[in-house]
């Protein structure tokens, strides 16, 4: 195997892609967008441990203004009533410029001796014979041995695989959240003492908003388990101006709409010449939709992968597919039952999570992950006074539960059969989401 293509410039992509160069193989990264255009304006939080790595170098040769500390977050119930404070801490949530982070990949890759094609649009995957054998991109057909999907959430490549792969499509209802976040100018100065608020079910809608002060302007996101439209966006906007007067109207950042998976990874993520990686195989954690972690976590396993098989094959690929479900996506699966639980609810349960501890800082702070026998006990007693919703939320938390116990057992070796017949079972385990009127 010599030629490797990355379809989209995705974390994982490129980090993958700066590794394979580096062992000898010809990459190339095709990205739609053009060149110093990549990245969102605006910042987000992921280890920069895994950042330095990734690069070769420590935390302590960052860049010292790379980040700054997220701050405290004030999260509330839909009805506005309880709020629960988070306290992040010094060495807690860092965030980091989006254009930034993405830059210092490409240049990372760049390094290395990926070529980056930019404003060359993948439009499908090219397959003869079952086996990928490259892309359909808006200049021709490009060839390759091994074709490494970065492309993101609704990947063309992803989307135009034959059935026959075996390889989950579309993402189900409640699986992707729809944003629109952008940073606005501040009508008068004004520094809440909590800078981060979150809204979960926002005005009583699936999803959640927040509202950032923490810095010079507000930072504002709008998140819904269903498309927004811009008139949608608005309307969101003018509410949050009756309790924030300070929220100005120039936009200063961002302003756009964009996709976050947030659901189990795909069971199935490779096939003869190709691999997914990042937000392509839907690697993010469902409750928070952080992804960037483990995109640049599975792009390094994926190369370590390549480079120890020397292979394109599906049975060879296989074992980086077993690897991250084992390392990564059991826990992301276990998530994912909680995620489905709480969307699957009334946002009356929510509040009354809220209202009666069964919702703490803790599990807000690790986006889900409080669960010890003590603490679940606990819950237990509290939410008998509304045994349905509780049994609901403990219903979600079981099923999660399997399915990361399935997730932890994938199939030795790259069986279709064996793999459809443990990815069926692991779909039984999903808690069915309807997304609601709005
Ligand atoms: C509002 C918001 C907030 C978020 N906050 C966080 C956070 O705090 N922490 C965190 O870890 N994660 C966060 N995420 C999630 C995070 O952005 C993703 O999980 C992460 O970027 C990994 O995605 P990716 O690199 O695989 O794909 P993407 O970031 O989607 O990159 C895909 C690339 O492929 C290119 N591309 C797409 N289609 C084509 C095509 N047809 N042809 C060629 N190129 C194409 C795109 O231009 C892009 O460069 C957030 C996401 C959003 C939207």
């Amino acid at each position: 195997m010599k030629k490797i293509l990355v379809a989209g410039a995705g974390h994982g992509g490129l980090v993958a892609a700066a590794k394979l160069a580096d062992a000898g193989y010809d990459v190339t990264v095709l990205e739609a967008r053009k060149e110093g255009t990549l990245g969102h304006d605006w910042e987000d939080g992921f280890s920069l441990g895994n950042l330095a790595k990734v690069l070769g170098i420590t935390v302590d040769d960052l860049p010292s203004d790379l980040w700054r500390p997220r701050g405290d977050g004030a999260f509330f119930s839909p009805s506005k009533d309880t709020k629960i404070v988070v306290h992040y801490g010094p060495t807690g949530q860092r965030v980091v410029w989006r254009k930034t982070l993405i830059n210092m990949l490409l240049d990372h890759a760049v390094k290395h001796g990926v070529e980056i094609r930019y404003g060359v649009k993948v439009l499908g995957p090219a397959v003869e014979k079952d086996r990928v054998t490259g892309v359909i991109t808006s200049e021709g057909k490009v060839d390759a041995d091994l074709v490494i999907d970065a492309a993101g959430a609704f990947s063309p490549v992803r989307l135009g695989l034959p059935d026959e792969f075996g390889i989950d499509k579309m993402p189900k209802p409640g699986d992707v959240f729809y944003g629109h976040r952008g940073y606005y100018s501040k009508a008068y100065e004004y520094q809440p003492d909590i800078g981060f608020e979150v809204y979960l079910y926002h005005e009583k809608e699936q999803g959640l908003s927040w509202f950032d002060t923490s810095r010079e302007g507000c930072d504002v996101l709008v998140g819904r388990v269903f498309p927004l439209s811009p008139e949608k966006v608005e309307e969101q906007h003018a509410l949050f101006r009756k309790d924030h007067p300070w929220f100005g109207t120039e936009l200063l950042h961002g302003g756009t709409f964009a996709i976050i998976p947030v659901r189990r990874p795909l069971t199935l993520m490779v096939a003869d010449g190709y691999a997914a990686v990042g937000d392509s195989a839907f690697m993010t954690t469902p409750m928070n939709g952080m992804g960037i972690d483990l995109s640049l976590l599975a792009g390094g396993l994926l190369a370590d992968t390549i480079i120890k098989h020397g292979s394109a094959q599906a049975k060879d690929l296989w074992k980086y597919n077993r690897a991250y479900h084992i390392l990564y996506g059991a826990n992301n699966a276990r998530n994912h039952g909680l995620k489905g639980a709480l969307l699957a609810l009334p946002y009356e349960a929510i509040d009354f999570f809220f209202e009666n501890g069964i919702i703490q800082s803790a599990d807000l702070e690790g986006a889900g992950d409080n669960t010890s026998l003590p603490v679940l006990i606990q819950k237990l007693i509290r939410g008998m006074k509304h045994p349905k919703w509780f049994f609901t939320l403990l219903g979600g938390l079981m099923k999660g539960t399997a399915a990361a116990k399935l997730y932890r057992k994938p199939p030795e070796e790259f069986s279709l059969p064996e793999i459809n017949e443990w990815g069926k079972k692991i779909e039984s385990k999903d808690v069915k989401v309807e997304v609601r009127a709005h």
